[in-house]
């Protein structure tokens, strides 16, 4: 099926919120946290690259949050898009989706990573039996803070969600989390063991998170994880 763009617009430098429609409503139906498989032949090839859904269901649309990768092949090509331009696309694919919402949950993104939590997070806190929620999200500078309204908004209206976000790179007039998510990890989990940690974002990261928790002994079912590359 054929996504249309409807609007995109930077949201911090190098970054863009993306708005598309699809015709086929049926085909779209997703659960919040799985992605799009986009396909276009560019220089000759045809090319396949997944973007997580950063929106919860909504009809025909669907929203996805993307970082420019300067060297890359796709993400120039969906920077470049106008309105009405579209693109060929998958159903909705994937398993990184919000598994038991009532266990406790730690989400944690970096960068881009934050895309399929800006819909889990609300999945997972309208849940009847949700339980308690932190989401852990490290980007590098203030500006690249995406979405921290709508997170903080969330968080007033949830007593049981809990947004930390963390920069790598503050300026001096940064008094809150400063360093990488894997700084505040044994803070997020204090001597919890239970719960189910969620972790999308470059491999490093992701590997790097995943290896902490197993060696504090987390399950490998409690470790849910998306790589972006
Ligand atoms: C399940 C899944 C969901 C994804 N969802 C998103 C999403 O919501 N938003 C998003 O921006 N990307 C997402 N990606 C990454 C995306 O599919 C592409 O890999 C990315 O847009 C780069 O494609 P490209 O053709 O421009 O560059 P390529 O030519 O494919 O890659 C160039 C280099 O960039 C690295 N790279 C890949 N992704 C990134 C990234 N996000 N930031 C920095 N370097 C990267 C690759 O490792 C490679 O070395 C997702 C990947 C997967 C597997």
């Amino acid at each position: 099926m054929r996504a249309v763009l409807v609007e995109s617009h930077e949201i911090a430098p190098e970054v863009r919120h993306f708005v598309f429609e699809t015709p086929d409503v049926e085909r779209l139906q997703f659960k919040p946290g799985q992605f799009v498989s986009f396909q276009e032949t560019l220089g000759g090839k045809k090319i396949t690259r997944p973007y997580s859904i950063a929106s919860l269901p909504d009809g025909n649309r669907f929203e996805l949050c993307l970082n420019l990768v300067h060297e890359g092949i796709f993400s120039p090509h969906l920077f470049r898009m106008q309105p009405g331009d579209s693109v060929e696309m998958s159903a909705p694919l994937g398993f990184f989706v919000v598994r038991n919402p009532s266990k406790d949950a730690l989400f944690i993104a970096t960068g881009t990573g934050i895309a399929p939590f800006r819909a889990m997070a609300p999945d997972y806190l309208h849940h009847p039996e949700a339980k308690e929620l932190t989401l852990l999200f490290g980007v590098r500078y203030e500006r690249s803070f995406y979405y921290r309204d709508e997170f903080e908004a969330l968080a007033r209206r949830h007593a049981n969600f809990r947004f930390w976000p963390t920069l790598s790179r503050p300026e001096p007039s940064w008094t809150a989390r400063a360093g990488h998510v894997q700084t505040h990890l044994m803070e997020a989990l204090g001597d919890r063991r239970d719960l189910d940690v969620y972790i999308c974002g470059l491999k490093a990261m992701v590997d790097d998170v995943r290896g902490i928790l197993k060696a504090l002994g987390f399950d490998r079912k409690q470790i849910i994880f998306e790589k972006y590359d």
